[in-house]
């Protein structure tokens, strides 16, 4: 049996990027605002130092594509990525914003939402993270050998952007979650525990099965206990005349498909026009004449990143996670060789930790996976190998090839089935995007779902395709765009 409950002036549902910034805003300029959030809060002291899959499968949403080559990944905490990921918060470079779609010849982006439009609101989560330029000192050794690669071959690399604070002990298991007070500075520590415990109303543990217009105006959103499918009768109910979606693209994108029988006039794009960012993953094999990396301990598990392909080719490229997790993932392998037998063996055995770089590229491709849900209400994407991923590849490959003729390195393959690298799939984006026009976007360019007035999409779902770096700095700087207008909407101030 369903409860209804209190009503609010907004309901988010989800608590990473895209969800806790709104409630930020909200809660700030006075709303009633109620959070709800599938995951459990986990305190520091219950994360481990461990990258079991029995351990993993607690804190992400593990999603594979329909060819079951690709992994994608999302969070499932109370604070969403920013507890879970790897602390990369970088700006977009304005040319991501400059993108056509190659199938409608039009731009993906907004004309009001650019980088210069996005510039204020970089800046304001850039001081609540305390997101700054980490030093040499803390870049991991991994990072140091990566960067002097690109050194040696006369290009450069430089330290990333972190939002690490002074507990940081240098364990390198970042991604893992952050066990010590001070060390990863998320948006749970540094945005709900400073400014919102008292005022922002949060339920765990919940997960939001569909949201439905009422007749009386606003909406209900239909709750069940995160233990049960997506097909189980709602237990519970809440109102309110505004709601805002950021469940992250594995969670927006689905819930709007169950809710399809209540809004009915939901665009055709839904579900299209997602990117997996153009990850791309591949390992490098540091020149003989290289120190050890001697593991990889650090404020971080990577440190760096090079824009030296950029302007050319739109590529970013980072080293990243720990070689051992990396190799018990991917079948990463020498050109020519095999993934298994003696022979790859030895060779891992001798170099994976000291002297194999994972590596971790992206670049502005084309949005064409798509997604939709299966008979229970759960994710389901297809990622196509259309011809501008396979030229991505072949891009990389080249450029990398390039690198380690020119320093002495070898570059190692990661693909499968005659492909040449490993898709990544942490960095899902679209799916509900925003546009200009309904027949390309889910919501309009302040996030609000077109004909569904009152009805918001602030989440990693809302941006138009590719950025070619780290997304989070984007999609909480978006998201931060997005609530102010639901708070102007609203008759509110910031
Ligand atoms: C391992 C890993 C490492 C990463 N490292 C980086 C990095 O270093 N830099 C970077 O820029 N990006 C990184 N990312 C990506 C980045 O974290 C995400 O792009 C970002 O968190 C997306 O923000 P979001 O608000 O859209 O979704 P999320 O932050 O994922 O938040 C969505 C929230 O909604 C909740 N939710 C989902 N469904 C429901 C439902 N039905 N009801 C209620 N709640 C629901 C989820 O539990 C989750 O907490 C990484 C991702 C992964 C997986």
């Amino acid at each position: 049996m369903s409860t209804e409950n209190q009503s609010y002036d907004v309901i988010i549902i989800g608590s990473g990027y895209g969800g806790m910034l709104p409630a930020y805003q909200l809660t700030r300029a006075g709303f009633s605002v109620l959070l709800i959030e599938r995951g459990k809060a986990w305190q520091r002291n219950m994360f481990r130092h461990s990258w079991g899959t029995d351990y993993l499968k607690e804190l992400f949403d593990v999603c594979l594509s329909t060819s079951m080559k690709d992994i994608y990944r999302g969070s499932k905490v109370f604070g969403g990525g920013s507890v879970m990921n790897d602390k990369v918060h970088h700006r977009t470079p304005s040319e991501a914003f400059d993108f056509v779609d190659p199938d409608t010849k039009k731009a993906a982006w907004p004309s009001n939402v650019r980088r210069e439009h996005l510039n204020p609101f970089y800046e304001q989560l850039e001081k609540l993270l305390s997101i700054h330029h980490i030093s040499w000192d803390d870049v991991s050794r991994i990072g140091g050998n990566f960067a002097r690669m690109f050194a040696d071959a006369g290009m450069t690399c430089d330290r990333n952007n972190f939002n690490v604070g002074t507990g940081c002990v240098h364990c390198g298991f970042c991604e893992a979650g952050c066990q010590f007070p001070g060390g990863k500075l998320n948006l749970v520590s540094e945005v709900f525990h400073r400014t919102l415990e008292e005022d922002l109303e949060v339920i765990l543990e919940t997960s939001v099965k569909s949201v439905e217009p009422r007749l009386e105006g606003g909406y209900r959103v239909n709750c069940i206990s995160s233990d049960k499918s997506y097909d189980s009768p709602t237990t519970s109910t809440y109102t309110a005349p505004k709601v805002i979606l950021a469940a992250g693209p594995l969670g927006t994108v689905p819930l709007l498909y169950r809710s399809h029988h209540g809004l009915p006039k939901l665009s055709n794009a839904l579900g299209k026009w997602v990117s997996n960012n153009g990850d791309t993953n591949f390992i490098l094999k540091t020149p003989d004449h290289y120190d050890d990396s001697i593991g990889y301990k650090s404020a971080t598990s990577t440190g760096v990143m090079t824009y030296a392909f950029w302007d050319e080719h739109h590529i970013t490229m980072h080293p990243g996670m720990a070689p051992i997790p990396v190799f018990a993932g991917v079948d990463a392998r020498r050109e020519g060789g095999l993934a298994w037998g003696l022979e790859h063996k030895h060779f891992v055995q001798k170099n994976a930790v000291n002297r194999l770089i994972p590596v971790n590229a992206m670049g502005v491709v084309p949005a064409e996976v798509k997604m939709e849900i299966d008979h229970a209400g759960n994710p389901k994407i297809h990622h196509p190998r259309t011809h501008a991923l396979l030229e991505h590849s072949k891009t990389l490959y080249r450029l990398m090839k390039g690198v380690c003729e020119k320093v002495g390195g070898e570059l190692l393959i990661t693909g499968i089935d005659g492909e040449l690298f490993d898709l990544g799939g942490n960095h899902i984006l679209g799916g509900a995007r925003m546009s200009e026009n309904k027949s390309t976007g889910v919501v309009n360019p302040n996030g609000e779902v077109f004909d569904y007035p009152g009805l918001y999409v602030s989440d990693a779902s809302a941006i138009p395709g590719s950025l070619g770096i780290n997304p989070a700095l984007t999609i909480g700087a978006n998201a931060l765009r997005i609530g102010k207008e639901v708070v102007k909407s609203a008759g509110g101030r910031i």
